[in-house]
């Protein structure tokens, strides 16, 4: 795959939506460990409004600036404040109906950006910066020029990274307090971002 286009883009996320759903009680489950257990509800709201705004694109940048303002007044809370931030940082890198692969890698280093403008958590704190960051971190550094192949190596890094979340301890925002009471479950944003890469994929892989 050599040119990701608006299309594909939209349907990456359309998919997304799609996963996500499916799982939803599995992500409230995990975030009622450490939290108020909204976490599956709230992801779904914040997908949801995002694919609502990206049907309506024929434009990357013009596309991504509405699909992440649109999450963010749709919906509140730091799911889709992370969502809409990351959404923002693309839109920063990405513009016209199609992309190459240096290209897409520039959107999904801009995402990060995005996201690191609204929170101070890093890889460890156990958040969904342990999925984000290996994910990302794999398309930097993909060596192939296939868009498939990038996406598919971002899967299994955030998954891996997700994955990884189920013996640390919470180390970020409210979930602190719980401290050891968050080990031996993964962390419901790690785990939703995960999932949401890997639906992007899949999608690609059709
Ligand atoms: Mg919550």
């Amino acid at each position: 795959m050599q040119e990701l286009t608006i299309q594909d883009f939209v349907a990456m996320w359309e998919r997304a939506l799609v996963r996500v759903t499916e799982r939803t009680d599995e992500f409230s489950k995990l975030d009622a460990v450490i939290g108020d257990g909204d976490h599956g509800t709230a992801i779904v709201q914040a997908l949801t409004s995002l694919v609502e705004a990206a049907r309506k694109g024929t434009e990357l940048k013009t596309m991504l600036n509405d699909m992440g303002f649109n999450v963010m007044m749709q919906t509140s809370g730091s799911t889709s404040t992370l969502i809409g931030g990351f959404l923002l940082g693309m839109g920063d890198h990405a513009e016209g109906t199609g992309l190459n692969a240096g290209q897409v890698k520039q959107m999904f280093k801009g995402g990060l950006e995005g996201v690191r403008k609204q929170t101070q958590a890093r890889k460890g704190d156990k958040t969904m910066m342990d999925a984000l960051i290996p994910a990302v971190e794999a398309i930097l550094s993909c060596e192939s020029e296939d868009i498939r192949r990038m996406l598919s190596e971002a899967a299994k890094a955030a998954k891996a990274g997700a994955e990884a979340t189920v013996e640390m301890k919470a180390n970020f925002g409210r979930a602190r307090n719980y401290g050891e009471k968050s080990v031996g479950h993964a962390d419901s944003g790690a785990s939703s971002w995960a999932c949401m890469f890997q639906a992007f994929a899949e999608q690609t892989e059709k």
